[in-house]
């Protein structure tokens, strides 16, 4: 293969529906049970064989690291440790998920990463050594390489797909600032010390799912972090309480926040309710759900 091919594999946003957060384990991760929805907004990540890792944006994106931090150079170094390989490449990404939003576009860009140089080395890394490579990357990854709609337990690294038979319409309202997932966390643990050590799985939004049931889905949604989230950007509940007050649907913080969404059922209704934010000189964008996981658009 010369060394010009590349491969750009494009990888989805998350939200979780749920979010059952415990108190930490003895190792400091929280237990989980939360179920996912990977949503329309999109990192593209560019891969190329080179002799050392590198990583660029194609536009400067406040907060991502671009050196050895940032997480899809870890993703590579931990793939070709796998195998055992002494490779590298040049890592490119085209950010639309936001930064620090609660929307996982780190881990996207890292299960987009090993997707991708699986696929331009030919490594044929079983589905089942990539989610595990995935996990111990971040909670997040093993999902975005498995998109649509899942159980995600453990601390979230383990992934089930569930039936989802919605189709909705995600007002996706940004934050000028991110939020710092650990600092959203370490709150958590203060003022719920009585979290559970094994959060229960939700039930009757998977029963809502199954049944394509968006209103209900809508009611039920549910997210642990909320309060902590709350207290730490005070001013998430000026546009919270508008959202609620919009949306007929349901009304979500986005894992662990700042970013806010507001469920549709359908897109004419969004639309409406996102020129009226924008009206308002609030940022928003639309952002349809479920949609797939990590997966391969271009081999050049
Ligand atoms: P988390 O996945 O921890 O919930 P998040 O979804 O809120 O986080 P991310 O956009 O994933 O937010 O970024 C979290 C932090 O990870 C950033 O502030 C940045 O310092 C670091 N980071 C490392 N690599 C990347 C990357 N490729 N893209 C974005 N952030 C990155």
């Amino acid at each position: 293969m010369p060394p010009s091919w590349s491969v750009t594999v494009r990888a989805p946003a998350k939200v979780n529906l749920h979010l059952g957060v415990g108190r930490p384990r003895p190792d400091g991760l929280h237990p989980l049970a939360t179920i996912y929805q990977a949503v329309g907004l999109y990192d593209d990540v560019t891969v190329t064989d080179a002799d050392d890792w590198s990583v660029e944006l194609t536009e400067p994106v406040a907060g991502v690291p671009l050196d050895e931090d940032n997480i899809a150079v870890r993703a590579g170094r931990a793939l070709t440790a796998h195998h055992g390989l002494d490779l590298a490449a040049r890592i490119v990404i085209d950010k639309g998920i936001p930064v620090a939003g609660g929307m996982a576009g780190g881990s996207a860009d890292a299960a987009a990463t090993l997707l991708g140089l699986d696929r331009l080395w030919d490594l044929q890394t079983s589905d089942d050594d990539l989610l595990q490579i995935a996990g111990t990357l971040g909670s997040d990854v093993p999902f975005a390489l498995v998109g649509g709609t899942a159980l995600g337990t453990g601390h979230g690294q383990l992934v089930t797909p569930v039936p989802d038979a919605t189709s909705g319409w995600w007002l996706v309202v940004l934050s000028d600032e991110g939020l710092s997932t650990p600092a959203v966390y370490r709150h958590f643990d203060v003022i719920e010390p009585d979290a559970p050590i094994d959060p229960p799985v939700p039930e009757p939004m998977l029963e809502a799912l199954a049944d394509g049931d968006v209103v209900a889905v809508g009611d039920l949604l549910a997210n642990d972090l909320w309060p902590a989230a709350r207290d730490l950007r005070p001013d998430l509940v000026e546009v919270e309480a508008y959202l609620r007050a919009t949306t007929p649907e349901g009304v979500l913080l986005s894992g662990s926040g700042p970013t806010l969404l507001a469920l549709h059922e359908n897109v004419s209704d969004a639309r409406v309710a996102a020129e009226l934010l924008n009206q308002r000189g609030v940022r928003c964008t639309l952002a349809p759900g479920p949609v797939a996981g990590a997966h391969v658009v271009t081999y050049a």
